[in-house]
């Protein structure tokens, strides 16, 4: 994943110094921490070493969880993001079903009378279920963002990923959570010059782009990880056209990312401050979109209301309407 390029605001995403069997990360200049629930993974996606090189997932004990997040708002953090190769099957590995759909209620009913923000990441689709999006429908701390790595439009492409659900499976979940939480924030991973990706394949992804219309977007060119499934497979695309194609997705998530902002304007939203420099502060709503504004005394981990002005450069910014 050389050619990673982050294309929007998102600045959740782990060091690897969080992969620390117990305990969370420690980072008292920041108001966000990331809390492990899982290590490893099962999921041997054709492409990726992480299964290799962190072994099958351990789930870490509810209880310990619990109590580490009593430290967690003890020590004054006001947001938490769980942390898993993928959340949705916390549990799994100790026979437990809905394991995560279990551990967000227990996290609600133990820490409803905090102010305390929940975020999860990463969401695999293929484990997405209705009962997890109903969950957090029920609860008062989980923000409602979903960050589902799609990875490719094209059903052939996804198969030889190892992916394990289809382009329609993944619309499904996309349905249900919009349907169910209209305001939520949905992100993704999108890797462009997989083995074998057509043109066609290309096509399906840019379609899928457009009728999913992510608020959030990572995008990658393949790159061959040795000993893994996919650097076995034949027709690797050259270079130049892997970049062509990337540029080509991140340009149409551009535009939709330009298009999605406008309708901010004019609303009013809660934001809690994580980012103050000087004149200039920022925050993020629940739902993971950032809005700027000029600092007005702000705390980090102040949680402020702001009318949204305008929408310039790929940014938003707001005006304080009251604290
Ligand atoms: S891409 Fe994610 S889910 Fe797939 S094998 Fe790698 S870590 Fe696991």
């Amino acid at each position: 994943r050389k050619h990673k390029k982050k294309i929007l605001d998102f600045n959740l995403q782990p060091s690897s110094q969080v992969f620390d069997e117990s305990g969370y990360l420690h980072n008292p200049s920041q108001i966000f921490t990331f809390l492990p629930i899982t290590y490893g993974c099962d999921n041997f996606c054709s492409y990726c070493v992480v299964p290799y090189t962190t072994g099958p997932q351990r789930s870490k004990p509810l209880r310990t969880i619990l109590k580490e997040i009593e430290k967690i708002i003890q020590d004054g953090y006001k947001e938490i993001i769980l942390l898993g190769q993928n959340v949705n099957s916390y549990g799994l590995d100790f026979g437990l079903k809905n394991g995560f759909e279990f551990l967000l209620q227990a996290i609600d009913e133990n820490f409803q009378s905090s102010s305390i923000w929940i975020r999860f990441l990463t969401s695999h689709p293929k484990d997405m279920r209705a009962s997890i999006v109903d969950s957090i429908k029920n609860s008062s701390l989980i923000t409602h963002y979903f960050h589902l790595p799609i990875q490719s439009g094209s059903d052939s492409i996804l198969a030889a990923m190892n992916r394990g659900y289809t382009r329609d499976q993944y619309l499904g979940v996309i349905k249900y959570i919009r349907q169910t939480l209209p305001d939520s924030g949905i992100g993704t991973d999108i890797i462009v010059g997989f083995p074998g990706e057509t043109e066609a394949d290309f096509l399906d992804t840019l379609h899928l782009v457009q009728e999913v219309q992510f608020d959030q977007a990572f995008t990658y060119i393949y790159s061959p990880r040795s000993g893994t499934a996919a650097d076995q497979l034949p027709d690797h695309l050259p270079l130049a056209e892997k970049k062509k194609r990337l540029q080509v997705l991140n340009q149409n998530l551009t535009d939709i990312h330009q298009k999605k902002l406008m309708t901010w304007v004019g609303k009013k939203v809660q934001i809690m401050i994580d980012q103050i420099e000087g004149l200039n502060a920022s925050g993020r709503t629940t739902n993971n979109q950032r809005i700027f504004l000029p600092n007005s005394n702000f705390f980090l981990g102040q949680v402020i209301t702001v009318l949204v002005v305008k929408s310039l450069k790929g940014k938003l910014y707001g005006e304080l309407v009251f604290s």
